[in-house]
This record gives C-alpha cells, sequence and structure tokens, in this order.
C-alpha cells in the first residue's frame, strides 16, 4: 500500500510514525517545510523567550533508519483524484490511499487590508517575524520625538483572546514590565499599550467559565488592556478601528482571531464545510472516496459528542492519526472488514498569561486549577509534548533561567532575512 502523507505537522507527523516499518506499507510524507513545526510554543518565539530551532524539529531527524518513509520537500498544488495523483512543485506522486494532513492558516476573513498589513502566527517564520517586528519598532521609537509618534510605534493590539491570543499578550506584556525597560531606557513605557480584542464576551471561551475570569484578571494585572464584545474592523498600517469607530493608534496588529483549512486544490466544493474543512466520516474518510482521508484542523467529523465538529487542537489531531494508523494497518493484515471508528476522549485544556499565571480545566475528574499549579502543570506537559531530548532540556534550561532572570537573550534582529520579499510572511 502506498500512503501519501500531505503534512507533516502533529496529524501527518503522528501518522508516519505509527506507520513506520510497517510490512506491506511504503509511505511518502510531503510538507513544504523540512521540520515539523510545534505550535503552541510559537509566542515565546515572537517575544524572544525560546529560539526557533527549539520549537521546529527536522522530519528528516525522525526518520532517520526506517525502511520505509521516503519525504519530500515540496508544495501540494492540487489532487487528481480520478487519477489517484498528488500534484507538487517537484513531480506528480501517485498513492493507493491519500491522507490529507494540511492543517490550517490564519482567516483573515476577505479583509484585504489586515491581511497585508496585520502580522499572523500560524508558522515558525511567522513568529519570528513578529519578533522582528517588535524588536524593529522598539529601535525606531527611539529616534522619534513626538509623543504620539511615539505611542504609535510602541502600542501593541492583538486580536482574537483565544489561547494564541492570551499568551502572546501576556508575554508581551512581560516583556515590557521586565525586560524592555532595561534594554531601552531612554524610552518611556507608559507610553506602550497592549490591547487584546475579543469579539465575544470573554477571553478563552472555549475553556470554563473560571478559566476565562481567572485569564482576565491576570492579563489585567499584567497591564493587558482587555476589550471584550469588540471587533478589529480594519487597519491601515498606522490606526486600527473597532467596531464602535474608536481607533487605536498602533503600528503593530497580530491577528490571532481566526483560522480556515488549508484545503488542496482538487477538493469538490461541496466536500468543503464550516471553517473550510473537509467534511469526513468516523474513519476520517472523506466522503464519497474510500482511499481518500483528512485528518487534524482540516477535518471536519460530526459525532453524537460533537455535533458541530472537533476542536482544532494537536490532541485531536494525533489521535486521528492514531485511529487511522490502526485501520490502515489492518486493512494490509487482512483485517479490513475492522475497521475503528474514531472517538474523541478530551482530557482537558491549560493556557498560561505569564509567570505563575495559568489555567488549567482538567477534564475528568472535573477540575479547575489556576495560578502557580495549573503553570507548573502546563509547563510539563509542553516539554513532554516537544519533540528531541535535546530541545526539551535547552527549553528546560531556559525557563528556568528565565523563572530566575525574568530575562532572555534572544532578542536578535536578522535583518538581510525580513529584506527579503518573499519572506514577508
Ligand atoms: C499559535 C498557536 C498555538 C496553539 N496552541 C495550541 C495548544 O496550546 N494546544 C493545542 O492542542 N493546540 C494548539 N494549537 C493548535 C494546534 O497547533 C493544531 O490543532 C495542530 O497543529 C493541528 O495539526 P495538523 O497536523 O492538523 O496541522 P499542522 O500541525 O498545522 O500541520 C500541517 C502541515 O501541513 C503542511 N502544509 C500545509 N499546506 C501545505 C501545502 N500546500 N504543501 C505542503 N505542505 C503543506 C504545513 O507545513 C504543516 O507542516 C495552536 C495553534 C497555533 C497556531
Amino acid at each position: 500500500m502506498r500512503v501519501v502523507i500531505a503534512g507533516g505537522g502533529f496529524a501527518g507527523l503522528q501518522l508516519a510514525k505509527r506507520l513506520k516499518n510497517q510490512d506491506g506499507i511504503e509511505v511518502l510524507l510531503i510538507d513544504h517545510n523540512n521540520y515539523h513545526q510545534f505550535q503552541p510554543l510559537f509566542y515565546q518565539v515572537a517575544t524572544g523567550g525560546l529560539d526557533a530551532s527549539n520549537i521546529s524539529f527536522p522530519l528528516r531527524k525522525v526518520f532517520q533508519g526506517t525502511r520505509n518513509i521516503a519525504i519530500r520537500l515540496t508544495e501540494i498544488k492540487e489532487i487528481k483524484t480520478a487519477e489517484n495523483t498528488i500534484v507538487t512543485d517537484i513531480e506528480d506522486f501517485t498513492y493507493d490511499v491519500l491522507v490529507i494532513a494540511t492543517g490550517a492558516d490564519t482567516n483573515f476573513f476577505n479583509n484585504a487590508n489586515l491581511q497585508e498589513k496585520a502580522l499572523p502566527m500560524k508558522s515558525t517564520s511567522e513568529a519570528l517575524r513578529i519578533r522582528h517586528h517588535l524588536i524593529q519598532n522598539l529601535e525606531e521609537a527611539l529616534e522619534l520625538k513626538d509623543k504620539a509618534a511615539i505611542e504609535r510605534k510602541l502600542n501593541v493590539v492583538i486580536a482574537g483572546g483565544g489561547p494564541t491570543g492570551v499568551e502572546l499578550s501576556g508575554a508581551i506584556a512581560e516583556m515590557r514590565n521586565n525586560i524592555l525597560p532595561k534594554d531601552y531606557p531612554e524610552i518611556d513605557f507608559s507610553l506602550m499599550n497592549i490591547f487584546l480584542v475579543e469579539g465575544s464576551p470573554r477571553t478563552l471561551a472555549s475553556m470554563s467559565a473560571k478559566s476565562s475570569e481567572q485569564s482576565r484578571r491576570y492579563l489585567e494585572k499584567l497591564g493587558v488592556k482587555v476589550m471584550t464584545e469588540m471587533h478589529v474592523k480594519d487597519y491601515d498600517g498606522d490606526d486600527v478601528l473597532l467596531q464602535n469607530g474608536q481607533t487605536i493608534p498602533s503600528k503593530t496588529v497580530i491577528w490571532a482571531a481566526g483560522i480556515k483549512g488549508n484545503v488542496p486544490k482538487g477538493i469538490a466544493p461541496e466536500l468543503v464545510v464550516r471553517g473550510n474543512r473537509i467534511r469526513v466520516n468516523r474513519l476520517n474518510q472523506v466522503k464519497g472516496f474510500a482511499n481518500i482521508y483528512a485528518i487534524g484542523d482540516v477535518a471536519y467529523m460530526e459525532t453524537p459528542k460533537y455535533p458541530t465538529g472537533h476542536p482544532q487542537v494537536a490532541n485531536v489531531a494525533i489521535n486521528q492519526a492514531k485511529n487511522l494508523a490502526v485501520n490502515l494497518i489492518r486493512q494490509v493484515t487482512g483485517n479490513k472488514h475492522y475497521q475503528h471508528e474514531f472517538e474523541y476522549h478530551d482530557k482537558g485544556s491549560l493556557a498560561t498569561v505569564g509567570k505563575n499565571l495559568a489555567v488549567a480545566d482538567i477534564a475528568t475528574p472535573k477540575i479547575h486549577l489556576g495560578g502557580a499549579l495549573a503553570w507548573f502543570v502546563w509547563m510539563v506537559l509542553h516539554l513532554l509534548l516537544i519533540l528531541g531530548v535535546k530541545n526539551r532540556l535547552q527549553i528546560f534550561i531556559n525557563w528556568v533561567y528565565k523563572y530566575f532572570t525574568s530575562d532572555q537573550s534572544l532578542r536578535l534582529l536578522f535583518k538581510e532575512f525580513y529584506k527579503h520579499p518573499e519572506n514577508k510572511a
């Protein structure tokens, strides 16, 4: 069975790992990056807390010494379902089984201004770009004399009060409170405001009411201006227009307010449903195809427990991959009639706001944790999930160092890289 896996994220990588050295299965893993990205820690790369290489792991290193996994670094362009072929930048590849695991990308909801001027954070390079942008603005603020111009340069607006927006605004606030006044003693940091703009009535709306209330309190303690029931309507690069007509002067808008599935060309529009996700059955099979599957963020599966689809989180992606691996192995070992339907067992959710400030909703037993304990649980879990022993050790050392010094030494500007027009994103 020749299995082509489109995308080496949480879902694709897990599937390839489960099919490793499996007799009767040959795997081709395709991704446009040669590394796996650990998205939950992007915000620490964006704020100079971690090095990009700590959270990005080379795919080839994962599969060293395996005999049935080939990797190609290329852009997936189209799927020709009638010909069982996937079209890429380098070659057309045929498959017996295709698994679409292309994840999701930022959704700017067709606002061209936001798309052009706001900063997304859906890849390691986008996280690095945010870091570059923040530091470059600080350097430029040193040369400004006008108070209003300095404020515009320093203000940061984050759209979206989900885990990404909350974690990022907390980390930027800690940077402003503890690090930047030491790096830039000439700047008056009372002029730097961090706004978190959320459309729903609460931050972390997908978590418990207690986590929402606590996360808001923690953010406000760090000095973040939290605006709920408010939308960012437009942005011209200088002023952010809110839905109530208010404007915020800012050179930095970070967009964490929506994602949409990365659906490859060739998938019929009637198979693409809410959130731009591909409708699949309980086996993750795309409707109408026995040999095409979609897993992870790009897949939309309705179950009695999740009638409007699963949350787009790493744990769903990983577990769909594990389930599919079992089913594919059964197909080659003569047990193809025993296909196992996917059921998600939610273990809970976590989000961190800052040092000793996190929230956790554990599913069974139903427990809510806050403060330093939740923060400790958050750190241990993320360390366990990171790929590679060396990365784990480096991140651990970084965090211990940061805990005691509230500082880090990763605020580097790689100007030449960002001058290149192709590296805008
Ligand atoms: C900032 C941030 C923080 C997050 N925090 C958490 C968290 O704390 N906990 C949690 O559970 N989840 C979190 N998530 C969500 C989690 O990262 C996703 O649910 C998970 O990555 C989904 O896995 P996936 O394999 O479906 O997609 P991805 O991991 O996104 O992988 C998709 C892969 O496909 C590749 N790809 C896409 N299109 C193409 C193409 N055309 N050609 C070639 N390759 C392509 C990409 O390079 C990528 O490697 C976070 C997400 C973000 C952005």
